[in-house]
């Protein structure tokens, strides 16, 4: 039997916050409450939103909130050979066609129309699409339920790579998280969407598709999603314990009234001993600054 495993899977485009701490605690506390290991991965493919020093600065914040890692740090910058082997198998499956839509092109169609899916052979200045056909896509979350989705309803023959020639984020992340080692998947409520198609992907890759379980998405008070476009606040690493409290609150859990003043390792033993995945709440929820105790 393969041992459990999770991982998480932030980019390097900015500091740790509290919404990527709730998808860093959850997927934890998962992966060791079912005994398994807890991978960390960076998706640092895009190379235009790499940030100068976020990577260190998120492997600063982990270790401060002694969220410990299994292994070596994974870089997806590192597995193009990976990718590039994927996309070669797609290719020659014929389920890829090559598309020299512009953006403005497709504006105002947010489902692809098909325009370039005779175009099966490479051409230049051209990104890679999925022909997603009549695919139906079903599978259960652990958090938020059983899901459907019928590809070219939802979302068309999507971008496995891009134009500027970079690996989509839909296919590195289907290879990546189709690896038998990782047996789940928990993260951020807003990447709900995206699981279909990566589903797809390792379907037709005959990769292992991990369970999946997607948490709350945090909102500011003005309604928009937690992150660091909307300029959330850093991560104070001072206050580690507390911080983690909050997340524990956030996936259901009642910490004791002075676990803030714990330490962080204390804070995640107690978390490990309480957390139920299927009690997690799902949807999304306004964050309001300042300590909920
Ligand atoms: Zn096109």
């Amino acid at each position: 039997m393969i041992e459990a495993a999770g991982r998480f899977a932030p980019s390097p485009s900015g500091p740790l916050h509290i919404g990527s701490l709730l998808a860093a605690t959850a997927s934890y506390l998962d992966a060791r409450s079912r005994g398994g290991r807890w991978r960390l991965r960076i998706d640092d493919l895009d190379s235009y939103r790499i940030v100068a020093g976020a990577e260190d600065s998120i492997l600063e914040a982990l270790e401060n909130h002694e969220l410990n890692w299994d292994g070596p740090v994974i870089r997806q910058s590192e597995r193009l050979d990976h990718y590039q082997h994927a996309l070669d198998a797609l290719a020659d499956m014929g389920q890829v066609f090559y598309c020299s839509c512009s953006r403005r092109d497709l504006r105002g169609t947010p489902i692809y129309p098909g325009c370039c899916r005779s175009q099966t052979k490479p051409v230049a200045d051209a990104a890679i699409r999925l022909h997603v056909g009549e695919a139906e896509v079903a599978f259960t979350d652990l958090i938020a339920g059983k899901q459907s989705d019928r590809l070219a309803h939802s979302c068309g023959d999507f971008v496995i790579r891009r134009r500027d020639g970079l690996m989509a984020y839909q296919l590195a992340t289907a290879v990546d998280d189709g690896d038998p080692t990782i047996t789940h998947v928990v993260r951020g409520g807003d990447l709900l969407d995206n699981t279909a198609r990566q589903i797809h992907l390792m379907s037709l890759l005959g990769l292992s598709v991990p369970v999946y379980a997607h948490v709350r998405t945090l909102l500011s008070e003005d309604g928009k999603k937690l992150s660091k476009q909307t300029h959330a606040r850093a991560l104070d690493n001072a206050t580690a314990a507390a911080n983690l409290v909050e997340t524990l609150v956030f996936l259901g859990l009642t910490p004791p009234h002075d676990a803030a003043r714990w330490s962080p390792s204390e804070v995640l033993e107690w978390a490990i001993g309480h957390f139920e995945v299927d009690t997690v709440p799902s949807g999304t929820v306004i964050y309001r600054r300042g300590p909920v105790f």
